[in-house]
C-alpha cells in the first residue's frame, strides 16, 4: 500500500465548473502554499463565474468512504470542509471527524453562492450548528452566514457581531473567525472569537472590487498553515495576508475581478 508521510490537508467540499469557488480554489489554495491534498467531494456543481446553474448533491455513504480512504491512504494534518449541501452529508461528515478528533478541522460555512443560489439545504442549519460546528478547531462565518447560523437578523453593530459569535460558541464552536469583508468602511476587518479570550482583529485595507472563491482560499489557507503546525492564531494571521495578496494581485493585474464566498 502506498502511503504518504507527508502532511495532507483533506479537502472536503463541492466542485465548481468554473473554478471560482469550492475544491478547486481550495487545492489551488493548499498546494500554493506547499502542502498537498487529499479530497472528499459532497456535490458537483455546474457554475459560470455569474450563476450557479445546477447542483447535484453526492450520497453521503460515498462521501464517508472517500474520506475514510484518504485519511488511510495519507497523514492528515488538517481538514477544510466548504459546500455540505444537505443535513445527511453534514452527519456523514460528522461521523467519521468524531472517528478522528485530533486533526483539526477548519470549516467555513457555505450557505449561498454570491450569485443567491441556496448551496445548503435551509433544514441543515440545526445540524450544522449542533453535530458538526462542535468538531472543527474554527468556523469562519462572514456576516450574513454568522446571522443566519445564530438565528438572527444581520447584525447592525460591532456588539451585535459579538453577540452572535458569543451565542454559537455557547452552542459549542471552538473558535470562530468572522470575516468583515462584507460589511462597510476603508478597513476589513475579521475577527478571532474564542471562549473566555479577548477578540483578536485582524484588520487590512478594503482593496476596491471582489473576486471571487475568497472564503474558500482563507480556510483553505489557514488549514494549509495548520497542515504546518502553526497555531490557530498565527494560522489566521498568514490565511489572512495570503488572501489579501491574492486580492492585491488580481487588481493589480487589472484581471477581471468578480466577488467574494
Ligand atoms: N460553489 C462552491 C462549490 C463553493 O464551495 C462556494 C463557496 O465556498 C461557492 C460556489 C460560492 O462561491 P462564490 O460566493 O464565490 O460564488
Amino acid at each position: 500500500m502506498a502511503l504518504s508521510g507527508e502532511p495532507h490537508v483533506l479537502v472536503i467540499g463541492g466542485s465548481d465548473s468554473s473554478g471560482g469557488a469550492g475544491i478547486a480554489r481550495d487545492i489551488e489554495t493548499i498546494s500554493s502554499l506547499g502542502v498537498r491534498t487529499c479530497i472528499a467531494v459532497t456535490a458537483v456543481t455546474v457554475q459560470t463565474h455569474e450563476a450557479v446553474l445546477e447542483t447535484h448533491h453526492l450520497p453521503p455513504g460515498l462521501l464517508a468512504d472517500q474520506m475514510r480512504a484518504a485519511l488511510q491512504a495519507n497523514k492528515v494534518a488538517a481538514i477544510k470542509i466548504g459546500m455540505l449541501a444537505t443535513e445527511q452529508i453534514i452527519a456523514a461528515v460528522a461521523a467519521v471527524l468524531r472517528e478522528n478528533r485530533v486533526i483539526p478541522a477548519v470549516l467555513d460555512p457555505v450557505l449561498a453562492s454570491s450569485s443567491g443560489r441556496p448551496l445548503l439545504e435551509a433544514g441543515a442549519i440545526g445540524t450544522l450548528t449542533r453535530d458538526l460546528m462542535p468538531l472543527c478547531c474554527l468556523v469562519t462565518p462572514n456576516l450574513v452566514e454568522l446571522a443566519v447560523l445564530a438565528g438572527s437578523r444581520p447584525a447592525v453593530d460591532d456588539e451585535e457581531v459579538l453577540q452572535q459569535g458569543q451565542r454559537l460558541l455557547d452552542a459549542g464552536s471552538p473558535a470562530l473567525l468572522i470575516k468583515g469583508g462584507h460589511a462597510a468602511g476603508l478597513r476589513s476587518t475579521d475577527i478571532l472569537l474564542r471562549p473566555r479570550q479577548q477578540p483578536i482583529r485582524f484588520d487590512a485595507p478594503r482593496l476596491v472590487g471582489s473576486m471571487r472563491g475568497t472564503g474558500c482560499m482563507l480556510a483553505s489557507a489557514i488549514a494549509a498553515h495548520l497542515a504546518k503546525t502553526r497555531s490557530l492564531e498565527e494560522a489566521v494571521c498568514q490565511g489572512k495576508q495570503f488572501v489579501f495578496m491574492k486580492l492585491r494581485g488580481a487588481q493589480t493585474s487589472r484581471r477581471r475581478i468578480v466577488l467574494f464566498a
